[in-house]
């Protein structure tokens, strides 16, 4: 068995997400009493896998699967945004084909803001974590999430632990995180079940509809999935007032 110290350094933000007992900005020098692959060891000081972007071993960018040796110098990096995950690199070599959000339901919210902006959210608040990750393994996307041990599990493969605890702001950060401000489609998603929004005539689902909103809305949109309907005073408002968050945002730094 070997045993034998090594120098790890975490950058930026990873230093709030290390375990309280072992949280420095400075250098730790675990021991090490096995041949111990770099995700473990940065496991070990509680920083998930997806929160990393980089890691530097004497000065070398290596993957996960790594094996350190002896006087190893280990940096590590949090990613910088924007990221981009539909490209690849050392450490996801696998990229993501399209842009879709798995969201845990402690962040739960933030699903139905995704929606609003358009983008592809798969949310159930029944899922619990081994159903998170199944999803995330069968249906590649980004989990989202402000649990640690879930962000660990090895089926996922991308992830974001979000540091925002309002759902406006936590849309802000995602939108600003990936670089999505582009992105956005108001009126294309269906907020309660992830459908596909497409206009419908008004007559189609008048019974839907309330008094005052058949009387004062002439423009309307379908979900093509649940059928539910969405009119400007059902969404535009909400969604207003979330773009006026979203100008206002002041970026985290990572
Ligand atoms: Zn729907």
């Amino acid at each position: 068995m070997n045993s034998f110290p090594v120098n790890i350094h975490f950058h930026g933000w990873l230093t709030t997400l290390i375990q309280r007992v072992r949280r420095s900005n400075g250098l730790l020098a675990p021991p090490l009493n096995r041949r111990t692959s770099i995700k473990d060891l940065i496991e070990s000081f509680g920083v998930p896998h997806t929160e990393i972007e980089s890691i530097q071993v004497n000065g070398h960018s290596v993957s996960f699967g790594y094996i350190i040796g002896e006087e190893s110098f280990v940096e590590v990096f949090p990613p910088q945004p924007p990221v981009n995950v539909l490209i690849p690199n050392l450490l996801r070599p696998r990229v993501l084909n399209a842009i879709r959000f798995l969201v845990d339901a402690n962040v739960g919210k933030l699903a139905g803001k995704l929606r609003m902006a358009g983008f592809d959210t798969l949310y159930n608040p029944q899922w619990h974590d081994t159903e998170l990750a199944d999803i995330a393994a069968k249906s590649p996307c980004i989990l989202l999430s402000r649990d640690i041990q879930l962000l660990k599990r090895k089926k996922i493969e991308f992830g974001h632990f979000v540091r925002e605890t309002l759902p406006n702001k936590q849309l802000a950060e995602v939108i600003h995180f990936y670089d999505l401000s582009r992105e956005i489609r108001p009126f294309s998603r269906c907020m309660r079940c992830n459908g596909s929004l497409t206009p419908v005539p008004k007559q189609e689902i008048l019974e839907q509809l309330e008094p005052l909103t058949r009387k004062y809305y002439h423009s309307f949109h379908q979900c093509e999935s649940c059928n539910q309907a969405y009119w400007s005073g059902s969404h535009r408002e909400p969604m207003k007032q979330t773009l006026k968050e979203l100008t206002r945002y002041r970026p985290l730094s990572y």
